[in-house]
């Protein structure tokens, strides 16, 4: 198991409640479990709630009984969250909801462009974690093509900075126009967007705390942006955005890239104290891995918490 720096962050600062939002596209393997493991504990050491929420929306990627799986596995390793589980896929009427709403206020438009067209017409420079920026080419009306249904997308504010401070990472800016452009709320397979359905949820259950791998990082100022467009008297929202976990190679473990799942670690034997203190000392939590239950390990998370007041 490759290891890591250190985890240093700030305490959270707002009444607690967190959120572990799971995709359902797999099994769960240590580095899920490993970020479920920090949710859990910075749940527990602010004394605030811990929801789990299943991002199921994305149903060509979503593997039947996996969900099932991610909430055994969490169980077996001793991390409970309270309340049932919420479903994005149960949630539809929020989504639209929210649409209307930006649609009302003129911040939607149709896009017709192909992810060709997009990767060739976007400049060199800008360009998210997750593709090249948008142009704008649809901006002033979508080209008609038959047989196409559009996206829908997001017409983003020009200069415009959204600045964050994330609990581990510190200050963020950026012009999510400049950056990622107008981006998609509704896909062209009529699929809501990930930005769009993350942002609803979070609003609508009230989170005041993310706890999320670092990928998702550069994601944040989209749904700080659409989180204010939504609601501008929206409650303040805290992120703790922490390192992905590694394998021996240095290369991120990768849920759909063929990496040890917790049922492979249980199937062969292990404990889930063994993995929980595999899972702390990638951490710097613990020295040495040693069998060890999360309870044990809340007074070295508020230890952590205390160095960084
Ligand atoms: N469902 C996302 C994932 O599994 C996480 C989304 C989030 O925490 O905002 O990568
Ligand atoms: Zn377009």
């Amino acid at each position: 198991m490759g290891n890591l720096e250190p985890v240093g962050f700030k305490p959270a600062s707002l009444p607690y409640l967190g959120r572990f939002a799971p995709s359902p596209t797999g099994a769960m393997h240590f580095g899920i479990a490993r970020t479920a493991l920090i949710a859990w504990l910075d749940a527990r050491t602010h004394r605030g709630k811990l929801l789990l929420r299943i991002e199921d929306l994305d149903t060509p990627r979503v593997i039947p009984g996996s969900a099932e799986d991610i909430q055994h596995d969490l169980r077996w390793l001793g991390l409970e969250w309270d309340g049932p589980p919420s479903y994005q896929s149960q949630r539809n009427p929020l989504y639209k909801r929210a649409l209307l709403q930006l649609q009302e206020q003129d911040l939607i438009y149709p896009c017709t462009c192909s992810r060709k067209e997009i990767r060739e017409s976007s400049a060199p420079h800008g360009a998210a974690d997750d593709g090249p920026r948008y142009p704008g080419t649809c901006r002033q009306g979508a080209r008609s093509r038959p047989g196409r249904t559009p996206s829908l997308r997001f017409r983003t504010p020009e200069q415009h900075l959204v600045e964050h401070v994330d609990r581990r990472v510190g200050y963020i800016k950026q012009d999510v126009n400049h950056r990622v452009g107008d981006f998609v709320l509704r896909r062209a397979d009529q699929l809501w967007a990930y930005q769009l359905a993350v942002t609803v949820d979070d609003l609508d259950q009230g989170i005041t705390c993310i706890v999320r791998g670092e990928d998702l990082l550069d994601s944040t100022p989209r749904q700080m942006l659409l989180r204010k467009t939504l609601q501008p008297l929206s409650p303040p929202m805290e992120t703790l955005h922490v390192p992905l976990m590694l394998d021996v190679d240095g290369r991120r473990l990768a849920k759909r890239a063929h990496s040890y799942s917790i049922a492979e670690a249980r199937s062969h034997g292990q404990p889930p104290e063994m993995i929980i203190g595999q899972l702390a000392a990638s951490l710097g939590l613990l020295p040495h891995a040693k069998p060890i239950r999360p309870q044990e390990l809340l007074p070295r998370w508020q230890a952590q918490l205390s160095e960084n007041t």
